[in-house]
């Protein structure tokens, strides 16, 4: 599970916020909830989608 987002430009850090009590999973360029009942996009820094630590 994702508990931190990195920029790989700039090295900026993010926390996703919980969902369902319990960070997501990055599956496919989105953060996904561990019950399936929420998605998004990865947010974007410099333009690039940010990557799990
Ligand atoms: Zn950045
Ligand atoms: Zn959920």
């Amino acid at each position: 599970m994702v508990d931190k987002l990195v920029c790989k430009v700039c090295g900026a850090e993010y926390e996703p916020h919980y969902h369902c009590g319990q960070p997501m999973n990055a599956k496919e360029g989105n953060l996904v909830c561990v019950n399936g009942d929420y998605e998004r996009p990865l947010p974007l820094h410099h333009g690039k989608p940010m990557e799990p630590r």
